[in-house]
């Protein structure tokens, strides 16, 4: 006999990817619905550290969830790609939107709560336990309130306790620092409607890069991401975050703060019995940082093992790190992966980032993937062309990188 349960499921984190996973759910099982609980440990609107960039993947995503976007943003049509004083413009099929996450991710909130969802906020998941032979999760909130659920869904963020709980990945975390501040008016024409991604400071240790995108009512949203290939203390990445913006006349305001973000890697172990992460608890692109859009592809992966699981009553959860790995998203963060592995080495960047900066088709190739209409993964023979050219081409695109 099976135990009843206060609820199906219960999401932990109503930030993007947890949203994806409930409203997918919702949608799939309407009976369903009032029997999710979605939990979040903050009150909504609450900050949320993030460049705020919404790609293709995300646009179709969000579309895919019957989600809009009903908050400022602003487009962006183009990415420049700088190293010291050599500059890129590419321009995206589709523009990527910035948006505020403070603004986004309530509104996202709401709609959900607007399909018959219930989401309690400024409630966390405390503390949790599976049960094996009763076949279920037992759940504490940060309110005292004892739950059962068949299913708990780890979509808690980067300091996920359920991610926690399977020790997914022992890598160490990228670091993010990030900041929005006034845009300085000599500025403007440089971010109207691009998306800046500055490399020059990996010729200062940094393993990542610097980003400016413009952000609503003429902020600009700037920060770095590193990649702990070299070790960096947070205070060295400050330091290079403020030596960077300084050439574009941007001071960082005293008291930016590191963020930590967890990588994505195939083959790590995202669910278990009665247990599954999506979003940042299961990781994110580690070339670009990017996760708003992995969350919200992950989510309906979720959602769909669990209507499985449900229907089947087996709750291991055994093909989900596999369907995650299988999809779009899960082939496109491996590729990124091994991709970050090289341009951010330890040693040798110079041989990556002259093919990022000079190959033409490579940045359009990218462009696409941004855009939504390209699989990246699935380009493996363009690829290896790019890689053909550069062979040959290095030298003197390695010269030229160094030119002064
Ligand atoms: C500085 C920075 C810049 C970034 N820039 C970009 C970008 O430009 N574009 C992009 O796509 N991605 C970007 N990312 C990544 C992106 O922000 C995340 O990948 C994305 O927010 C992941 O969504 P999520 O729903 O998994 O997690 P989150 O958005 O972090 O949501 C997790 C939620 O869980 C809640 N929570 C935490 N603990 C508990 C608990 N115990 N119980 C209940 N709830 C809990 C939190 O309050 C939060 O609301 C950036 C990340 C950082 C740090």
């Amino acid at each position: 006999m099976t135990t009843a349960v206060d609820r199906e499921v219960v999401v932990a984190g109503a930030g993007p990817a947890g949203i994806a996973a409930a409203v997918v759910l919702g949608a799939r099982e309407p009976a369903l619905a009032c029997r999710i609980l979605c939990l979040d440990k903050a009150q909504f609107p609450r900050d949320k550290p993030c460049g705020g960039g919404l790609t293709g993947h995300a646009h179709a995503a969000l579309a895919a969830l019957g989600l809009a976007i009903r908050v400022p943003r602003i487009a962006c049509g183009e990415g420049r790609l700088v190293y010291h004083h050599r500059t890129r413009d590419v321009a995206l099929g589709r523009p990527v939107d910035i948006v505020r996450r403070r603004e986004f991710d309530a509104d996202l909130v709401e709609q959900a709560r607007g399909r018959g969802l219930e989401i309690a906020t400024g409630e966390g998941l405390a503390s949790f336990e599976v049960d094996p032979r009763a076949r279920l999760v037992r759940i504490v909130t940060s309110s005292g309130r004892r739950l059962t659920a068949r299913v708990l869904v780890g979509a808690d963020g980067a300091g996920s306790r359920v991610r926690r709980a399977l020790a997914v990945d022992d890598r160490p975390p990228l670091r993010l620092f990030q900041a929005e501040v006034e845009a300085p008016a000599a500025l403007a024409p440089t971010i109207a409607g691009r998306m800046v991604y500055d490399f020059s400071l990996l010729a200062r240790g940094l393993r990542g890069y610097l980003w400016l995108f413009p952000a609503p009512g003429g902020r600009v949203n700037v920060g770095v991401m590193h990649t702990p290939s070299r070790k960096l203390s947070g205070a060295a990445i400050e330091a290079l975050l403020r030596e960077g913006l300084r050439r574009y006349g941007v001071a960082l305001p005293a008291g930016a703060r590191g963020w930590p973000a967890w990588r994505y890697r195939a083959g790590a172990r995202i669910a278990a019995p009665h247990l599954l992460c999506v979003g940042d608890a299961a990781g994110i692109d580690a070339l670009t940082g990017e996760g708003i859009a992995v969350g919200l592809e992950q989510g309906p992966i979720a959602a769909d093992a669990i209507v499985s699981a449900l229907a089947s009553g087996d709750f291991a959860f055994a093909g989900y790190g596999a369907a995650v790995r299988r999809a779009v998203v899960g082939r496109e963060l491996a590729l990124d992966d091994r991709v970050a592995a090289m341009l951010y080495a330890r040693r040798g960047f110079s041989v990556w980032l002259s093919l990022v900066l000079f190959d033409r088709r490579v940045q359009e190739l990218y462009a696409a993937r941004v855009s939504g209409s390209e699989v990246l993964a699935d380009r493996k023979a363009a690829l290896v062309g790019a890689l053909g050219r550069h062979a040959l081409a290095a030298p003197a695109r390695f010269a030229a990188l160094h030119l002064g």
